[in-house]
């Protein structure tokens, strides 16, 4: 009994189709909720840093007197919880494939507003 498990088991790898996918070759669908990469409209930041303080990562940094805005990509774990706390709809959640990281020393992306714009 057990043999016939286990020997449907090895033919099963042995002649199935693999049970991975040749990303990045092939990528797959995404699903409705598929979370992917954190982007900014850097246009409609205003610098608050709320993002950074409520980000359970530590992934976010922001400053204000320099208009900069950067993300560690490692850190990141798609809670969503900075695009929760945006006010101004900076943030969103993208849903997309990235490339993936070969050298560690590009894992911060950053961006930098031309303005700071206030609120009225
Ligand atoms: S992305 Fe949103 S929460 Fe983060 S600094 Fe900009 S405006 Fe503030
Ligand atoms: S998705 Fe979550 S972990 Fe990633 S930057 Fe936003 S708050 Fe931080």
């Amino acid at each position: 009994m057990a043999f016939n498990v286990i020997g449907k088991t090895v033919m099963k790898s042995l002649f199935g189709k693999p049970a991975t996918a040749m990303y990045p070759v092939i990528k797959n669908e995404f699903y409705p909720n598929t979370r992917g990469n954190i982007e900014v409209a850097i246009d409609k930041c205003n610098f608050c840093g709320l993002c950074s303080r409520r980000c359970p990562a530590g992934a976010i940094e922001v400053s204000k007197p320099d208009k900069k805005w950067e993300i560690d990509r490692t850190r990141c774990i798609v809670c969503n919880f900075c695009v929760q706390v945006c006010a101004r709809d900076s943030l969103s959640t993208q849903r997309h494939y990235t490339v993936p990281m070969t050298d560690k020393s590009k894992r911060i992306s950053t961006s930098y507003g031309q303005t700071v714009q206030e609120d009225a």
